[in-house]
């Protein structure tokens, strides 16, 4: 499977801020909305597009227009903190969501709300989830988007845990990963260390 770790001083340093436990909420989201356009845009390098003409204030020439259907599905909750970042820039997306939540004690993820197109064949699909962390929850998530038809899946993650991407590369060998850090390892509790604790508390400040 395919891993991008993307190494744009850019993320880094927005990876660094994030990283740091004193960094607060409001600051936190507006990191995390930047830390997605950063992946969005290495993610997106290779969509296709289509000439046409236009006209400037001075003359017609031609130019390339995005051609490709591009479907965002961020995984609720902490996944919120990709999308606007994501839909800077491809604001054409359509999006789906998946609720996921991972049962604190197992791990194991538990899917509770879907609102996603059911006919992806024809779509690029960018699933959004900031923590790849056991792979559970983005197994789960691609396994109903490729029952919609899904073909074409990319993963944004801020960081990914070796678990994380070893069980992805097994449940979905043909999906890409970009990812800004892939960290040591999982903690007992599945947390990645070094990590950036849990995405969603440090976004919605709970
Ligand atoms: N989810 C998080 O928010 N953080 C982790 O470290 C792992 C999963």
């Amino acid at each position: 499977m395919p891993l991008h770790v993307v190494e744009h001083p850019l993320l880094q340093d927005t990876l660094a801020r994030l990283r740091d436990a004193s960094t607060p909420s409001d600051e936190f989201r507006a990191l995390a909305r930047r830390a997605s356009v950063l992946l969005a845009a290495e993610a997106t390098r290779d969509l296709p597009t289509a000439e046409g003409a236009v006209h400037t204030p001075l003359e017609a020439t031609r130019a390339r227009r995005l051609a490709a259907r591009v479907v965002a599905v961020p995984v609720l909750r902490a996944g919120l903190g990709l999308l606007e970042g994501f839909l800077d820039l491809v604001p054409s997306a359509q999006v789906g969501y998946f609720g996921l939540e991972r049962n604190e004690e197992t791990a194991v993820a538990r899917c509770y709300y879907e609102k996603v197109p059911r006919d992806l064949g024809d779509a690029v699909v960018f699933l959004l989830d900031p923590m790849l962390a056991t792979g559970g929850s983005a197994a789960m998530a691609l396994e109903g988007l490729r029952a919609r038809g899904a073909r074409r899946v990319r993963f944004l993650a801020v960081v990914a845990a070796p678990e994380g991407v070893a069980r992805l590369a097994e449940a979905a060998p043909d999906a890409e990963v970009f990812t800004a850090a892939l960290d040591r390892q999982l903690n007992d509790r599945k947390y990645i260390l070094p990590g950036l604790g849990d995405f969603g508390d440090r976004l919605y400040g709970t």
